[in-house]
């Protein structure tokens, strides 16, 4: 007889474990189906395991500026294969403790691939060698309802298909055996340009080539402007309206053909690419075809993450975007609990997701953070807006850490104030976002953010400095 639950999860990324974890709270009888690694692609190959990297990469680079704040250091090097371990040893040490939580909250975990064969069941293949049919190797399970949360992978590109030694994706580029001298990175979103800004750092000669007019395109355009001339200064060389048009794999390495901004192509050769072009999602052959509709391969769903058919979820990476992990996880809790509600929890209240407020951080150096609209955007919209700047040279604490390089831009309503956007780029903004995201939450004008008490010295207070500059009165610049 086949098992039989309340909610089963297929998945178990940030987006999956979360849904199954606030199931479980709820009082459902739940399980989760992984093929792979509890804790998905953010846990074992993407968000924690690349800011291991980074931060030794980041150490790196303070130690070699250690004469800036008066300290020597010597004989200082970048050992890979150490970085290497400690970042799976990261990854490792959080798959665990997935592994602990399930248990903690009584949600059986089925590893193996998994497959829906109805609205209401699902195959999970735990030998996918063992051929198709229910039989040895195979477990058919039931479900009131079941969360699609299968996430995605690396998009390739036809003409250079990954092949882990000289072309990489995120995976390859996470557990390199050596540093690259020269290498290409295609793709200057928040993964190519986190990958370039590690391997420059450890000493890698470094080309991001972007096919759009600018880097971190869905950024502000003025953090996209700031953060190329930054990463130039760094060594970085960046080809932005330029576009790669073949890839030969060579015997040293790949030889790329690029088309530079002018519409000139010319050869150039590299040690190693990493292909940092997005992302497909993980749809297909999981019994999804008339389940389901679909857009490009990605689930399309209601703001709580029903699909077309009853009783049939899907949150995280394989629905439409931003492609992030604490997206991922908010609709996993907002599924959960509608899926609660359904089954006559009065206690369950889901909110769907605000997505004017869901924060985009890149955690390269100088770091970029953001959350709602950009200044062009909010125009596109028709806003009449209120714009305030701060530089970090105009704060304290940023000079006396020696971090004085970056911007904070807030963007108001002109009409009501209401903060409709925050772009930064500099020394942890990623931290400091999150001030502005409950701001945007609690649906805050300018009013109360002027009025607001920012701790001295920190670099929050340039958050409330250019919240003063959108209204004509910053202090210190
Ligand atoms: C290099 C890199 C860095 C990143 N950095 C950040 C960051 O800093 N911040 C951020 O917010 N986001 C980041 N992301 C994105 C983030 O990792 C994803 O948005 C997030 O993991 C999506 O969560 P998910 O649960 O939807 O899917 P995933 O994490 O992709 O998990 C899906 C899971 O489903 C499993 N699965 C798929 N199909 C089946 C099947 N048929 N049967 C059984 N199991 C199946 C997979 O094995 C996987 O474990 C990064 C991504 C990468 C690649």
């Amino acid at each position: 007889m086949s098992a039989s639950y309340d909610v089963i999860v297929l998945g178990s990324g940030p987006g999956g474990y979360v849904a199954a974890i606030r199931c479980a709270q709820l009082g459902l009888k739940t399980a989760i189906v992984e093929r792979e690694n509890l804790g998905g692609i953010c846990l074992n190959w993407g968000c924690i395991p690349t800011k291991a990297m980074l931060r030794s990469a980041e150490i790196f680079h303070y130690m070699q500026h250690a004469g800036d704040y008066g300290l020597v250091a010597k004989g200082i090097e970048a050992d890979l294969d150490a970085i290497v371990k400690r970042s799976r040893g990261v990854a490792k040490q959080l798959n665990q403790g997935i592994s602990h939580l399930m248990k903690k909250n009584k949600i059986t975990v089925h590893m193996g691939e998994g497959r829906v064969t109805g609205a209401n069941s699902l195959t999970v293949k735990s030998d996918p060698g063992s051929g198709s049919g229910a039989g040895k190797g195979e477990e058919a399970l039931t479900a009131k309802h079941i969360i699609v949360a299968t996430g995605a992978r690396a998009r390739d590109l036809p003409f250079a298909p990954a092949d882990g030694k000289r072309v990489w994706t995120y995976r390859h580029a996470m557990t390199p055996t050596e540093l690259p001298e020269k290498l290409l990175v295609i793709g200057s979103g928040a993964i190519g340009i986190e990958f370039a800004s590690f391997y420059n750092d450890l000493g890698s000669e470094v080309t991001v080539v972007e096919m759009l007019d600018r880097i971190v395109p869905v950024e502000d355009a003025d953090v996209s402007t700031f953060l190329e001339k930054s990463l130039r200064k760094q060594g970085i060389n960046i080809m932005t309206g330029a576009g790669v048009e073949d890839v030969k794999v060579t015997p040293k390495g790949i030889t790329a053909t690029i088309k530079d901004k002018s519409g000139s192509s010319a050869a150039t050769d590299f040690t190693h690419v990493i292909v940092a072009i997005g992302i497909v999602p993980n749809t297909e052959d999981i019994g999804l075809e008339s389940l389901a509709e679909m857009d490009r391969g990605f689930i399309q769903i209601d703001p709580y993450g029903r699909t077309k058919t009853k009783g049939l979820w899907a949150i995280g990476d394989c629905t439409p975007g931003p492609w992030l992990a604490h997206k991922a996880s908010h609709e996993g809790v907002t599924c959960a609990e509608a899926i609660a509600q359904e089954l006559g929890n009065k206690d369950a209240h889901p909110h769907p997701l605000n997505r004017n407020a869901i924060p985009g951080c890149t955690y390269c150096h100088p770091q970029v953070a953001s959350v709602g609209l950009t200044e062009a955007k909010a125009k596109e919209a028709g806003r009449e807006i209120k714009v305030g700047n701060f530089p970090f040279i105009g704060n304290g604490k940023a000079i006396a850490l020696g971090e004085a390089e970056g911007f904070i831009k807030t963007i108001f309503d002109a009409k009501t104030g209401e903060l409709l956007g925050a772009h930064m780029v500099g020394a942890e903004v990623t931290e400091l976002i999150q001030g502005y995201t409950v701001g945007k939450v609690l649906e805050t004008t300018e009013a109360e953010l002027l009025q607001t008490v920012f701790p001295h010295p920190t670099l929050s207070e340039m958050m409330h400095e250019s919240v003063l500059d959108a209204y004509g009165r910053a202090i210190h610049f």
